[in-house]
């Protein structure tokens, strides 16, 4: 991957991005058929709430529980009691066993240091210091890691974006967001101006 001139930082997706997720859902629902239904709900509350921003993390947490609640038989504190000590850890489990970093990852970090471009890891989830330590990369390689949630959104919410930015200390121009997904990572880097490029299995 080439980095064009002028970049000062660099944000990376997580998920499908620093490493190839597909199978991952598969090999989770097969490590929880017994909360097959929280799992789809989970994904359709991501969805629902697609670029939706709500201050903080804990506003969006609230929302974000509260919809994947909506029309089941468990309630708010339930799902996230599951999210937090089920999915998360789950999702934490598949990393370490079954995945590594795609394969040009470590010599773009490598390259990016050479260069003093800052690196910074924006996922849509949480977690994000364990899944990187669980994939095998050094989290002292960034020096920023945070999720979308923690900012109070989901990808492609502007002022979350606009906080990574802010915390980095650098102009949109001169930031290159790195993502699997057009319509999640693409669009965040749309909004406040910064380059993109798309990662593609
Ligand atoms: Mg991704």
């Amino acid at each position: 991957m080439t980095i064009p001139n002028g970049i000062k930082a660099i944000v990376f997706d997580l998920d499908g991005t620093l490493y190839d997720k597909r199978g991952i859902v598969r090999k989770m629902i097969f490590g929880q058929l017994g909360s097959l239904s929280v799992l789809a709900a989970e994904q359709r509350s991501k969805k629902a709430l697609r670029g939706h921003y709500f201050g903080t993390e804990e506003a969006f947490y609230d929302h974000f529980f509260e919809a994947m609640s909506r029309g089941h038989l468990y309630s708010a504190k339930v799902a996230r009691w599951w999210y937090f000590h089920i999915y998360m850890p789950l999702m934490v489990l598949a990393l370490r066993l079954r995945h590594k970093p795609r394969p040009w990852v470590k010599p773009l970090i490598e390259e990016c240091h050479r260069r003093g471009i800052y690196l910074a890891v924006y996922s849509d989830y949480g977690c994000v210091h364990e899944k990187l330590r669980a994939l095998g990369l050094d989290t002292n390689d960034f020096c920023y890691l945070v999720s979308a949630p923690e900012l109070g959104g989901l990808k492609p919410a502007k002022q979350c974006a606009e906080k990574v930015l802010k915390t980095l200390g650098v102009a949109p121009e001169e930031t290159l967001f790195i993502g699997d997904r057009d319509d999640t990572d693409g669009e965040t880097a749309r909004a406040v101006g910064a380059q993109f490029v798309l990662i593609k299995d």
